[in-house]
């Protein structure tokens, strides 16, 4: 099997994954006729969505970091809540 054969596709109409072999060479889902996507948009949803969480998150620690003259290193504390929690027991 080749990578092109094994690439995953996405069907909007089905909102499923497809399988390479279930794709015409025209990129269209042999089973309903609709043109698949070579990514899945609810997925990638999901992971932007948590990327910026992750952002938001990092964002809030730098914040309280500058405010209070912290010096927590962003990568030890997972959340502002602990990096507050850090910062009182000194
Ligand atoms: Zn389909």
């Amino acid at each position: 099997m080749t990578d092109e054969e094994r690439k995953e596709w996405w069907c909007p109409k089905c909102r499923d994954e497809i399988d390479g072999s279930h794709v015409t060479f025209d990129e269209v889902h042999e089973v309903c006729g609709y043109r698949v996507l070579d990514y899945n948009p609810d997925a990638e949803l999901k992971r932007l969505r948590e990327a910026v969480d992750a952002l938001q998150v990092n964002l809030r620690i730098f914040i309280h970091a500058h405010e209070t003259g912290n010096s927590v290193p962003i990568f030890v504390v997972k959340d502002a809540e602990e990096c507050c929690r850090r910062a009182k027991e000194g």
